[in-house]
This record gives structure tokens, C-alpha cells and sequence, in this order.
């Protein structure tokens, strides 16, 4: 089985992420060096059923590394939940002698790949592309470090303007599911409150805390706020309740947003990708298929799809209780 590959093609998938353009080059580049033939799909699984295709060489990824986004461009793709659709898919990759798969997304994307690989019998390797660093079986995900590295520094401007005029800022980062961003950019920009989705600790908890920091001579405020907290109330709604039991505060709002996606990878998630891109190829070379390439204690890992799927990834708790400590 061993080496039987000899052509294969990358998409990306589901949501964008920074780093997305260095995992791409890493893998054209490995499969040069591998001398195998690569070919790009453009917008995700959508491009793989439109056959939307482009062969990459070496040189054709040539200045990306620093670039942010997917220059194949990513996609949702309803028809590839129908196996009529997945059909055709498979039968473009064949007429090019494609043999393998790599597919850069998150676990939706994921679930697709496993599906369509043993649909068909062709091997297909994952590489965790999103911001979020919500796969389980990889220590992070491509993009979650120039995330964090975004909200730091914006959280930082906003705190500007917030100790200048005795503000409290609620700051709305991603995270539905995962609480990673805000907790980690919520140390890491000296945020009195993080709300994430794993905790519940209700909003009188958050206003009492609100109200001790002031009387130990804290004028302004920054709450981090996950899009999926379990308080559950509309960010804007939040910052009135709020404001009604903390009046000597003026409560604004800032929702991030897509800033979080964009930008030019950090220096650690272009080596991530590097990594990651080169492991998927050497997965593929080993005879691999229906794993997802990860990272655990800094070691490139191979994890089986339903693992990275199915099982949800757990919070370092311990960040809470640190993140308490330092906002005393
Ligand atoms: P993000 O974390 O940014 O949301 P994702 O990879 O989880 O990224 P999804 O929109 O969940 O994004 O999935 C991407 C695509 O994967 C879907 O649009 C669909 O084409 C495909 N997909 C997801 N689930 C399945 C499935 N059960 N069968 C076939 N294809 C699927």
C-alpha cells in the first residue's frame, strides 16, 4: 500500500482562517519535493463538484505565506451533503488520476471528508483550519493564534478609550461553542470578567464582581464576552441590564466580528501550517487515510476523523481560576 499515491488535491473548507495559505504551499510544496503531481480546488467541496480545478507547482504558491485568507477561496457546500453530488466529485478527481485528498476546514469539513472517503475508498487527510481551536485531538487550530493575537491587540485600543472616560466595555469575540478566544485574549488583555460558553455563572455573579472591582478602585472595565456565553442574552441587552444596576458606569458595545478572521498569519501559525502541510503528505506517503493531522506537546500527531469529530475538546479550566487571580 505504501507510496501508492502519486496525484493529489487540497481544498479549503467551512470558514476561512489566517494560515490557511501557508497549509496549501506546505503541502504543494511537499508534494513537489515528493515528486508528486498536486492540483488546487477552488472553493471548497462546492469547486470539487464544479470541477474547478488548477494544478500547482512549486513556484505557483510562491508569496503566500504572509498572506491571510485562501487564495483557493473557501465555501459551504449544500450539494456535498448528497451522495448524487458527492458522485460527481469523486468522478472529477478520477478523471485526473487524483488518488488522495487534503482538506483544510473544521469538523464539519471533517465530516464530510470522512464520509466521502469511505464512500469511495480514496484516502483523504485533514488539516484543523479555524479560528476557534474547537477539534479535538490538536493542541491548536491554524489561525486561533493570529485570532487571539487580533483581539489582543484591538481589547488594547478599546481600553484607551475606556480609562479615559470611566467606561465598562462588554467586547464580543468568536467562540459559539468554544471558549478559547475569549478566555485566552481575556488574560491576555487584563479583562475583569470572561463570559464563555463551558460556564454559567449567571449575571449576578457578573454584576456583583462588576460592582467589587469598582469599590477596589477600578474606573473602567473591560468583559469579554463569547459569541455562545451562557448567560444568553443579546450583547446589547447585556449591556443594559447592566447599566441599570451599575449606573456610575456608561456600558458600551463592541462586537469584533470578522476583524478575527482576517490578517496576516503569525509567525506561529505559519510554522503550524508549514508543519501541518508537510505531516499530510508524509500521512499520505504512509499509507494514512481518514485522519486529521494535529499537534500535541509540539509533536505533529495523527488522529482518526471520529475522533476529531465526534469528541468534544475540552477547556483548560485552569485558565479561569488564573484569569480570576490576575484580575483581583
Ligand atoms: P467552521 O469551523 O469554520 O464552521 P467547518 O468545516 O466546520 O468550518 P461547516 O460549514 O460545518 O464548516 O462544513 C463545511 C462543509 O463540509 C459543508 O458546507 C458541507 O459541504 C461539508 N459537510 C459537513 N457535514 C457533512 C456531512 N455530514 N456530509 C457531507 N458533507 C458535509
Amino acid at each position: 500500500m505504501k507510496n501508492k499515491v502519486k496525484t493529489i488535491a487540497v481544498l479549503t473548507s467551512g470558514g476561512d482562517s489566517p494560515g490557511m495559505n501557508a497549509a496549501i504551499r506546505a503541502v504543494v510544496r511537499a508534494s513537489a519535493f515528493n515528486n508528486l503531481k498536486c492540483f488546487g480546488i477552488y472553493r471548497g467541496y462546492q469547486g470539487l463538484i464544479e470541477n474547478d480545478f488548477i494544478e500547482l507547482g512549486a513556484r505557483s504558491v510562491s508569496n503566500l505565506i504572509n498572506r491571510g485568507g485562501t487564495f483557493l477561496k473557501s465555501a459551504r457546500s449544500k450539494d456535498f451533503m448528497s451522495k448524487e453530488f458527492r458522485k460527481k466529485a469523486f468522478k472529477n478527481l478520477k478523471d485526473r488520476n487524483i488518488d488522495a485528498l487534503v482538506v483544510i476546514g473544521g469538523d464539519g469539513s471533517f465530516t464530510g471528508a470522512d464520509v466521502f472517503s469511505q464512500e469511495f475508498d480514496i484516502p483523504v487527510i485533514g488539516i484543523p483550519g479555524t479560528i476557534d481551536n474547537d477539534i479535538n485531538g490538536t493542541d491548536y487550530t491554524l489561525g486561533y493564534d493570529t485570532a487571539l493575537n487580533t483581539v489582543v491587540e484591538a481589547i488594547d485600543k478599546i481600553r484607551d478609550t475606556a480609562s479615559s472616560h470611566d467606561r465598562l466595555f462588554l467586547v464580543e469575540v468568536m467562540g459559539r461553542d468554544a471558549g478559547d478566544i475569549a478566555l485566552n485574549s481575556g488574560i491576555g488583555a487584563g479583562a475583569e470578567e470572561i463570559l464563555i460558553p463551558e460556564e454559567d455563572l449567571g449575571i449576578e455573579r457578573l454584576i456583583d464582581s462588576l460592582h467589587k472591582s469598582r469599590k477596589s478602585g477600578k474606573t473602567s472595565s473591560i468583559v469579554v464576552v463569547a459569541e455562545g456565553d451562557q448567560i444568553g442574552k443579546n450583547i446589547t441587552q447585556l449591556a443594559t441590564d447592566i447599566e441599570k444596576d451599575l449606573p456610575e458606569y456608561e456600558v458600551k458595545v463592541t462586537v469584533l466580528g470578522h476583524i478575527q478572521r482576517g490578517g496576516s498569519p503569525s509567525c506561529y501559525d505559519r510554522v503550524l501550517a508549514s508543519r501541518l502541510g508537510v505531516g499530510a503528505v508524509d500521512a499520505l506517503l504512509e499509507g494514512e487515510s481518514n485522519i486529521m493531522v494535529g499537534i500535541q506537546n509540539k509533536k505533529i500527531a495523527y488522529v482518526p476523523f471520529e475522533i476529531a469529530i465526534n469528541v468534544k475538546k475540552t477547556l483548560d479550566f485552569d485558565l479561569i481560576r488564573v484569569a480570576d487571580i490576575v484580575s483581583t
